[in-house]
């Protein structure tokens, strides 16, 4: 039977992208459906975008370290118009590469929604095709909590193009996104309250990481409250009004939630084609990113695994090197770093404490906290943190956990030694590079006791 293409696939993300060029240079006819716009969430609401608020706000904080440097520094309000244009701008930039490489490989878009009509047929726009193999690739949305007054919170798809920057926020939420914009809003100048339903922020992150940026970002004056959830939102003539479960009421210009994603699936037409689904609506897959359908695969955040760019990017090429050049491999998802923009930053690689004692027994720790030279001179009190979990058997790294400037760009680096299986005798052997916080990663010797 002969078909449209060989592949369509359906979202044109970071997993998508990859996917449909990859397999587009192995040979396949490939075809690509974008209902929004070409590039998905890390580039067109998310990542990318993000880290540039990240870098705006942290301009607050640099303005007041230069002073002590022997810098005079005077600066008017922060302009949020101008942020945003030049954000825009760089973000359509972006938008017109991602179409060059498509186009330049060959790869068909339709900029329109797809629907499965059957495991070979789409629905795309007002046309209908037929592809040998459907590669879904639709990423995830917001997912926004059923709280009386939900309308009037936003999300951050929402954040990145408010017309005024808001003297007041909530952020509800203790994850990656609502640390992330708690800070971007707290150095644009906003009174931020974030608001956590439980014990301590930053869940699944090692509990020394979760401490010291509870701690910090609370020094740097984000109004962090555990244990708090929004009960209802209302609008009034001054703002909004949220009630909080234990009766307390705040008034805020705006309330973000930042409540975790959800997969989009809905209205995909999976059930046309029997593709099993996850209890939370994601698309269920094997190793090889493939869905209980043979011709149906799907990769990246619409399947639940690991929600990270560069996690789509990895499962988009092993996908396109599993069905095209006939060469299965299954992405390890095993040891990803990642890093998560708070002020300050956190870089982590490999197991936490807790998962590490959980699954080897008997583990050493190492950990330094310190303030970074950088810190030593100006007015500011940051502290930073590197943190080595070693089992004790085979001496192997197990994990690694940073706290500090440009922790995200120190664990690539570490990342790769911890992948390849280093050893602590292997860390203690590498030269540090002085002065840096990363060469406490090579310099601690006595073994953490602490709790
Ligand atoms: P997360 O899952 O990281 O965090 C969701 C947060 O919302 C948690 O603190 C959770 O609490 C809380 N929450 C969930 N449901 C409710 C509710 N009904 N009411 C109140 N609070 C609730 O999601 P994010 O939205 O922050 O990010 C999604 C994913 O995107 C991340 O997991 C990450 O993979 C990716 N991402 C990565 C970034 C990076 O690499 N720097 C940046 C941004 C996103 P609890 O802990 O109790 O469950």
């Amino acid at each position: 039977m002969s078909f449209d293409y060989d592949l369509f696939v359906i979202g044109a993300g970071s997993g998508g992208v990859r996917a449909s060029r990859i397999s587009s240079s192995l040979g396949a006819k490939v075809a690509i459906a974008e209902e929004y716009r070409v590039g998905g969430t890390c580039v067109i609401r998310g990542c990318v975008p993000k880290k540039m608020f990240v870098y705006a706000s942290h301009f607050a904080e640099d303005f007041e370290d230069a002073k002590n440097y022997g810098w005079d520094v005077t600066h008017g309000p922060h302009d949020w118009k101008r942020l945003i244009k030049n954000k825009d701008a760089e973000i359509d930039r972006l938008n017109g590469i991602y179409h060059t490489i498509l186009s330049n490989n060959n790869v068909e878009l339709f900029e329109a929604r797809a629907e499965i009509i059957d495991k070979n047929t789409l629905k795309v726009g007002d046309k209908t095709v037929t592809a040998k193999y459907i590669l879904i690739a639709t990423g995830g949305t917001p997912m926004m909590p059923d709280v009386p007054g939900i309308e009037h919170a936003i999300s951050s798809n929402e954040a990145f193009h408010l017309d005024e920057m808001p003297k007041r926020v909530i952020v509800v939420g203790g994850g990656y996104i609502a640390v992330e914009f708690a800070g971007i809003f707290n150095g644009l100048g906003a009174d931020v309250v974030q608001l956590y339903r439980g014990e301590q922020i930053l869940r699944g992150f090692d509990h020394h990481v979760q401490e010291m940026v509870a701690q910090e970002i609370v020094k740097k004056g984000v109004d962090l409250r555990t244990r708090a959830n929004p009960a209802s939102i209302e609008k009034t003539e001054s703002g909004l009004k949220v009630t909080l479960e234990d009766g307390s009421v705040l008034e805020t210009d705006a309330i973000m939630y930042a409540t975790g994603r959800k997969a989009n699936t809905e209205g995909l037409g999976l059930e046309n084609a029997g593709v099993e689904m996850k209890p939370n609506g994601a698309v269920k897959v094997d190793e090889y990113s493939r869905t209980n359908v043979d011709n149906i695969y799907a990769v990246g955040d619409v399947t639940d695994r690991i929600a990270l760019t560069p996690v789509a990017i990895h499962e988009g090429m092993a996908f396109a090197e599993t069905v095209f050049a006939n060469t299965p491999r299954a992405f390890d998802h095993s040891i990803v770093p990642s890093a998560v923009f708070s002020q300050p930053p956190v870089g982590s690689v490999g197991l936490t404490e807790a998962e590490a004692r959980e699954q080897y027994g008997d583990v050493d720790i190492y950990k330094a906290e310190f303030r970074p030279l950088k810190q030593t001179i100006t007015l500011g009190s940051e502290r930073a943190m590197c943190k080595i979990i070693v089992d004790q058997k085979s001496d192997r790294v197990l994990g690694v956990h940073v706290v500090g400037a440009d922790a995200g760009e120190i664990i690539q680096g570490v990342g790769i030694a911890v992948k390849m299986g280093a050893t602590k005798a292997q860390f203690d052997a590498t030269v540090g590079v002085h002065p840096t916080l990363a060469e406490e990663l090579v310099t601690m010797r006595e073994k953490y006791t602490g709790d």
